[in-house]
């Protein structure tokens, strides 16, 4: 019996009885099935079981910005991505201690925070015209809000219920550090 390699753990196997079927897409349009061998059921398992997508902070940057199209109407093919990733890049050469999550993090601070209408008219090009001029009172926010937090668990005051208020406001992006 000729050997195959267990597609999972590339051990070579000759006993061809633990496989799945998968779908190939020929050209033609046509779907062909291909035999893939495993050497147990173990890797079998590993290799059928969904994969967790990972998602990079630059990913999480642009699904943020996509979504804030998508709610005002835009359909995915609408949206700059052309002049948006070159802003991104552009903001990101200015300030070169910003990272992707920091950029998503002042962008938030603008839509959720101080309730700013990106795509109000005078904004002449896409929602991160603005950013530049923000990312300074982002960082203070930022550095306030977990002071406010630290207060907060430390302290049984009559405020704490504003103060906390504030400090969900900013629990999204907790993990941030300016
Ligand atoms: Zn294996």
């Amino acid at each position: 019996m000729a050997t195959a390699k267990c597609k999972q753990c590339k051990n070579l196997i000759s006993d061809k009885s633990i496989y799945i079927e998968q779908d190939v897409n020929k050209k033609d349009g046509t779907i062909d099935k291909k035999k893939v061998y495993f050497c147990c059921d173990e890797c079998k398992m590993e290799y059928t079981k969904p994969k967790e997508v990972v998602e990079t902070p630059y990913n999480k940057l642009t699904n943020y910005i996509q979504s804030l199209y998508l709610s005002q109407g835009y359909t995915k093919q609408q949206i700059p991505w052309k002049v948006i990733t070159a802003q991104i890049k552009q903001i990101m050469t200015e300030d070169k201690t910003l990272n992707y999550a920091q950029l998503l993090y002042v962008i938030k601070y603008m839509v959720d925070i101080l309730e700013m209408n990106l795509f109000d008219d005078s904004f002449n090009g896409t929602i991160l015209n603005l950013v530049p001029y923000y990312i300074n009172e982002a960082r203070e926010f930022c550095i306030k809000c977990k002071d406010i937090r630290k207060l907060a668990s430390e302290f049984d005051f009559e405020e704490k219920i504003k103060v906390v208020r504030v400090g969900n406001r900013s629990k999204k992006v907790e993990e941030m550090e300016f």
